[in-house]
């Protein structure tokens, strides 16, 4: 048996390059004769591990240094709590404290209902009544709030926003609201400007590495704004986390370890300019299957909404579903299974995903198509 093409929404694949490298390297790590996983986060050996993967976030992603990155545990889930926790200056029953919320999914459904519990939320657009088909303008923006929250990519609907992040009627309010983006999807696969956002988060288990470590990427400015009511749990505050090297508790030294395995493959590969150029191969070679005929539904079709990381799509009929992922399966092309929210079928073309995996895909697809159809 061999490995194959996983296109597992996340966890996700990894690059079988990493894993080899990791199982070469698990039950002793260089001369410690030791694991990575045994020795103390604050021992010399974990530390240089950790600043190597700072290091490397911040080469390949080009964060400024009046940026500060943690990496914490809690997923993107627990960002959504965190975030209103540290940026808004007072809770839900205070009017002038909340923080503006633009819905284009399932994930920014689940992060402005996570903040209601702890802040005003406003929601300034929302793209519910097009079943989150296409993406949702701003409408209208608060008279205050502490930030924007958007989803950059949504990973069950599969659209995307266009980087920079267009937000014309943003340019006209006095003072600009900072973006907080969830680019757990979508991180590292595309250029960014930083200097853009106030906080970018991210799991990393879709892109980066695997679950159980979080990477936060927030303009230090904003690390005084945290309530300082003193009822903030300190491992979700960010300035104390960021003073304390993300080690407030002990961190997840093995998931810290591998994210920077990851992060020096993605070096390697080219950084981030090499993945979005795949990502643009990848996935228009997939659209260009479901645009082709009338087989296959594509869930999006407005294409300046397409993700070009998770492409959720149907069979015209319906019923075909499960003999097409179980071909799929036998023929070596896992995780495809819809997302229990959409159902039907769901590519995720994360950076681990070459294109050669998105050309089994699209093979398998014409031959079920005729076999079948
Ligand atoms: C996967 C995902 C999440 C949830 O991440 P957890 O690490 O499970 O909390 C949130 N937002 C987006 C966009 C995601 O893709």
């Amino acid at each position: 048996m061999s490995r194959a093409y996983n296109f597992s929404p996340g966890p996700a694949a990894l690059p079988a390059a990493v894993l080899a490298e990791a199982q070469a390297e698990f039950c002793e790590y260089a001369d410690w004769r030791a694991s990575v996983m045994e020795v103390s986060h604050r021992s010399a050996g974990f530390m240089a591990l950790y600043e190597q993967a700072q290091a490397l976030l911040r080469e390949l992603l080009q964060i400024p240094d009046d940026y500060a990155v943690l990496f914490l545990t809690g997923g993107a889930t627990g960002q959504a709590a965190a975030l209103p926790l540290n940026l808004t200056a007072a809770d839900k029953h205070d009017k002038g404290g909340g923080a503006a919320y633009l819905i284009s999914g399932y994930w920014s459904q689940r992060a402005a209902d996570e903040a209601r519990r702890f802040c005003q939320v406003h929601i300034i657009g929302d793209s519910a009544a097009a079943d989150y088909k296409t993406l949702p303008a701003v409408e209208e923006l608060p008279a205050s709030a502490a930030y924007l929250h958007y989803a950059d990519n949504e990973t069950v609907h599969g659209v995307e926003f266009p980087a920079p992040l267009v937000l014309p009627s943003l340019s006209s309010s006095p003072a600009p609201l900072p973006l907080a983006a969830d680019m757990s999807s979508n991180i590292a696969t595309r250029a960014l400007n930083i200097g853009d956002y106030g906080v970018i988060y991210a799991g990393a288990q879709k892109n980066l590495g695997i679950a159980g470590v979080t990477v936060v990427i927030v303009k230090k400015s904003l690390l005084q704004r945290a309530r300082k009511r003193g009822d903030i749990p300190r491992v979700w505050d960010y300035q104390q986390q960021w003073q304390a090297d993300s080690m407030l508790n002990t961190p997840p030294t093995f998931q810290i370890y591998l994210l920077g395995r990851v992060l020096n493959w993605l070096k390697q590969q080219g950084g981030v300019a090499a993945m979005e150029k795949a990502h643009r191969e990848k996935s228009a070679l997939l659209y260009a299957a479901l645009d082709a005929g009338d087989f296959y539904i594509p869930y999006v079709r407005d294409a300046a909404s397409r993700s070009r990381i998770n492409i959720p799509f149907f069979l015209a009929e319906e019923k075909l579903t499960a003999a097409f992922l179980a071909g799929a399966q036998a023929a070596g092309l896992l995780g495809l299974k819809g997302h229990k929210a959409l159902g039907g079928i769901r590519a995720s073309l994360y950076n681990s995903m070459p294109l050669a995996g998105a050309r089994a895909l699209v093979d398998y697809m014409r031959e079920f198509e005729r076999t079948r159809g």
